[in-house]
């Protein structure tokens, strides 16, 4: 047992070494390809569930890797976090995202609902307030026109801070939307003692409920108890016709899913738009 032991440890190593090594290589490449200009973000769009109009987008991010091709961020936020560049590249989203919705505001006369995912570190840095109305204002956008996605985890890992930044943010006038809601453990007298505005139903519920009926049960549930709290709520994974159906029945406001429409660049968004439109 004890040279098998030495065998594996061995073993355990080099697979270690070889991760090590890739994560490595990923921070490098992580930390030029701002510079290099590779990020880029898609947008998904989001429709009104009971006029059919479109009610915004969630900004996506991706990486045009110079090798790999098109990364999804599955593949990199993690390692972007662990070795905090992750801010970094958040101001990029937020100062791409927010510069991309006063464009669609010009083309289109109408403001553009834009949703941008926060990172924890994001969420925790001390300057993002100034930084966000900063932003704003240089295009001239209303801050009421920009929703910020916190995970529900995310949200309940420091209950002291957490009030202070959301009063912080509330006070200037942007949405907070509670992501991935439903996988977490926050509890329903927790969350409305925070000022939010919007609750997204996570995906999973909706991927599973082609298969499990009880998912539509907790589906109900989760849009009766966000509605009892005043929240808006955004159903997200919509996929089929059967889960648009439910969310009509249910008065779900909000629906966004591969049956509307994929995360896309945003010339693709603008034609999606204008076809939208014409008809
Ligand atoms: P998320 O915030 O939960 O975003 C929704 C994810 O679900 C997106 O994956 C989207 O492409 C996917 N999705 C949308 N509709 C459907 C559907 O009908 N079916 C299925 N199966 N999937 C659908 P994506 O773009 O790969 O992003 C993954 C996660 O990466 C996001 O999950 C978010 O947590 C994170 N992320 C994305 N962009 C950013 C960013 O700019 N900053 C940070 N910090 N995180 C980001
Ligand atoms: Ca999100
Ligand atoms: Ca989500
Ligand atoms: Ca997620």
């Amino acid at each position: 047992a004890k040279n098998e032991g030495k065998g594996n440890f061995r073993f355990f190593t080099e697979e270690m070494n070889a991760r090590m090594t890739e994560r490595l290589v990923m921070e490098t490449e992580l930390r030029n390809a701002i510079d290099q200009e590779e990020f880029q973000l898609f947008y998904q769009p989001q429709i009104d569930v009971l006029s059919g109009n479109i009610a915004g987008v969630e900004a996506l991010i991706r990486w045009n890797h110079p090798k790999r091709g098109l990364l999804t961020p599955d593949s990199f936020i993690e390692v972007a976090e662990d070795c905090g560049l992750i801010t970094a590249i958040g101001d990029w989203v937020l100062q791409e995202a927010i510069s991309i919705s006063a464009q669609w505001q010009k083309r289109f006369g109408t403001p553009l609902m834009m949703s941008v995912n926060l990172s924890p570190k994001q969420f925790n840095d001390d300057t993002l307030v100034a930084k966000l109305r900063r932003l704003l204002h240089a295009v001239g956008l209303a801050p009421s026109t920009l929703m910020l996605e916190i995970t529900e985890n995310d949200l309940i890992a420091d209950h002291q801070s957490t009030h202070l930044i959301l009063n912080a943010l509330k006070t200037l006038g942007v949405k907070i939307a509670i992501d991935d809601f439903g996988t977490g453990y926050s509890s329903l007298a927790y969350l409305r003692t925070l000022p939010v505005d919007t609750l997204k139903i996570d995906k999973e519920f909706f991927v599973r409920s082609r298969s499990d009926d009880t998912d539509s049960h907790i589906i109900s549930a989760i849009i009766d108890l966000a509605h009892a709290l005043k929240l808006e709520v955004i159903a997200e994974g919509i996929e089929t016709y059967t889960q648009m159906e439910l969310l009509k029945m249910k008065k779900c406001d909000i629906a966004q899913g591969f049956l509307i429409g994929k995360p896309m660049a945003f010339d693709t968004l603008q034609r999606w738009y204008d076809s939208k439109i014409s008809v």
